[in-house]
């Protein structure tokens, strides 16, 4: 007597198993409920596009791979393959290994990319970035997709001194692919007591060198555009064009207008940062999502109000604070998760060690964002320069 045909057994699997369709898994995830995603398919198919959030375990190494992947017999696994077939196999054998909470994805990735549900891009990464960006790769609100997009990412840091230092080093560490650099100074003894980019080697030489030696020491996938010029409003636009975001790590009156209008102009998201003696503060303004600088201080200061920043001290650690807060806002718009600080402006105060969380407004008259506004560059003096 013949054995089963495929078919056959193939429909005496399913009547075993359970299946769940695309749409109850979609609601499910967006309801937040923690189901694991197992891809059982071949390395080249994964490769090809996946669920994001997926593991991937090929279904000829499920039996030794899948306690790895999965440890807890009592998860919400969901298995997928092509077509659905395969994964109703997978999950037999689950059931079999003691996991109790276990579905095959009827249709596969083909019916759940159908439904035009998000599949997500293949992966072009390296072993050795696979390794590099591993404690990245296990949050699954990073993951993959969320390392591809860093790796993709241009984001432009006005300012290599207090700010700029913590912020460059964490976006180079966490790998976003490519970072412009503008700075036309160079590195003076008194910048060390904040300045960690630069170090007593590259004492004299011009900030963007110095930082960008350091960048690609840390880490060789990060692109360095340096700029070793002043933004005025002449060059602001062709500087800031192409990138994602904009960090503003100059701490200066002109440099902060400037960026505010230019960013208005472009559309790109400005992180904002500035530091005082023991005082920080951190928001970020996205065109059309929250207020602008000039929504909070329309104009800025007469130079003869202004502090004299040549002779005000900051604590050395203060600017790292703030940067790194800047740096992460940057890495959450770059992966599209969490809060961002658009319309709160967040004050820290180091000697108390307190954050205080403000409210920011949209002001509908504001000059500078207000509908059908066209914001002019202007080079406004630099009565701060060197502050930061
Ligand atoms: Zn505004």
């Amino acid at each position: 007597m013949p054995g089963p045909t495929y078919a056959e057994l193939l429909a005496a699997v399913r009547a075993r198993i359970r299946e769940v369709t695309a749409e109850s898994v979609r609601d499910a995830l967006a309801e937040g409920r923690p189901i694991r995603l197992v891809d059982v398919r071949d390395p080249h198919e994964w490769a090809g596009g996946h669920l994001a959030g997926a593991v991937h375990v090929p279904l000829a190494l499920l039996r030794p791979r899948i306690e790895e992947a999965v440890p807890e017999r009592e998860a919400e696994v969901v298995l997928y393959c092509k077509v659905g077939e395969r994964s109703a196999f997978a999950a037999e054998a689950l059931g079999a290994m003691g996991y109790r909470n276990v579905a095959s994805l009827a249709g596969g990735i083909v019916r759940w990319a159908h439904l035009g549900l998000p599949v997500a891009r293949p992966s072009r990464m390296t072993d050795e970035q696979r390794e590099r960006y591993r404690r990245h790769l296990v949050l699954s609100e990073v993951g993959e997709e969320g390392q591809a997009r860093l790796l993709a990412a241009k984001v432009l840091l006005v300012g290599a001194g207090g700010l700029g230092s913590p912020i460059a080093l964490y976006l180079a560490g966490a790998g976003v692919g490519t970072l412009g650099v503008v700075d036309s100074d160079v590195v003076d003894l008194s910048n060390l007591q904040r300045q960690v980019l630069h170090s007593t080697r590259t004492l004299g030489r011009p900030k963007v060198e110095s930082a960008a030696e350091a960048i690609s020491a840390l880490n060789p996938d990060v692109r360095v555009i340096p700029f070793p010029e002043r933004l005025g409003r002449d060059n602001a636009l062709r500087i800031l064009e192409g990138f994602d975001v904009v960090v503003d790590g100059g701490d200066n009156f002109p440099t902060r207008y400037l960026l505010n209008d230019a960013c208005l102009l472009l559309g790109t998201p400005l992180v904002h940062g500035s530091v005082h003696r023991f005082e920080g503060q951190v928001t970020t303004f996205w065109p059309g999502r929250g207020p602008c600088y000039r929504c909070l201080f329309p104009a800025p200061p007469a130079p003869e109000l202004a502090p004299n920043c040549a002779e005000v001290g900051v604590l050395g650690v203060l600017p790292g604070v703030v940067g790194l807060l800047q740096a992460n806002e940057v890495i959450k718009i770059l992966i599209g998760r969490g809060e961002t600080l658009v319309g709160r402006l967040l004050a820290y105060d180091a000697l108390e060690t307190r954050f205080q969380e403000l409210k920011v407004r949209r002001d509908p008259a504001c000059p500078a964002c207000r509908p059908g506004a066209r914001p002019e560059l202007v080079d406004y003096e630099a009565f701060c320069a060197g502050g930061r």
